[in-house]
């Protein structure tokens, strides 16, 4: 439990941040619903050296669970590009450990680094575009206890759903939940169990998640 419980953001984002964000540029659609499903767009870059098929069954495991919300991801594996900073897309990278800069930062306010995930803040506190992912930490947290590492399933699975809930942190512009897909910690069950009925979406992210696009609704 004690590793399960590293897993948290740095600084938690209270979602009354999402209105002053968005609604801004996007009043002239607000309120209109989505006539069909959006497209989040992911760039993911591995630095773990993880197969391609760990790598294609983790974007389909967060892609199922993005589903539940109406929404598509598409996926680009490069990142010769600066990062993106349009707000429904986000860059991803699978690194062996997170950045020093934020293992000091982690150590110093929280005394914790060994997380798994980690959003960079935005200008104005937000949770920003750029997103990294400790493969490691993952792998950790989806061994059974007494193995020293899970298999390519078990660990794609896992990745996928860290994945989608640091995205969820970036595209809700909110911090962690009691419940759901942002719920904190994230235990051995919400990454490995074959039940994923507990890593949902409320209606009002759903909300939100359109919102991004400048359309509420799920129509
Ligand atoms: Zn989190």
């Amino acid at each position: 439990m004690n590793a399960i419980s590293r897993y948290e953001r740095l600084l938690p984002i209270a979602s009354a941040l999402l209105g002053s964000c968005l609604v801004g540029p996007l009043l002239a659609e607000a309120g209109r619903a989505c006539r069909e499903p959006k497209t989040f767009r992911i760039e993911l870059c591995d630095a773990t050296a993880l197969e391609s098929s760990v790598l294609r069954s983790a974007r389909d495991e967060a892609a199922t669970l993005f589903s539940q919300a109406v929404v598509r991801l598409s996926w680009e594996m490069s990142c010769d590009t600066p990062p993106p900073t349009n707000p429904s897309s986000a860059r991803v990278y699978l690194v062996p450990k997170l950045p020093q800069p934020i293992r000091n930062e982690l150590a110093s306010k929280h005394g914790k680094t060994n997380l798994m995930g980690y959003v960079l803040t935005a200008p104005g506190g937000t949770p920003g575009s750029v997103i990294y992912i400790a493969t490691p930490a993952v792998k950790l947290n989806a061994s059974r206890f007494g193995q020293e590492s899970p298999n390519e399933s078990r660990l794609a699975r896992a990745l996928g759903r860290v994945i989608t809930h640091e995205l969820a942190h970036r595209f809700l512009r909110s911090g962690h939940t009691r419940d759901g897909i942002l719920k904190e910690p994230f235990d051995h069950r919400d990454l490995t169990d074959d039940d994923i009925s507990g890593l949902f979406f409320t209606s009002e992210q759903v909300r939100s998640l359109h919102q991004v696009f400048g359309c509420q609704g799920g129509g």
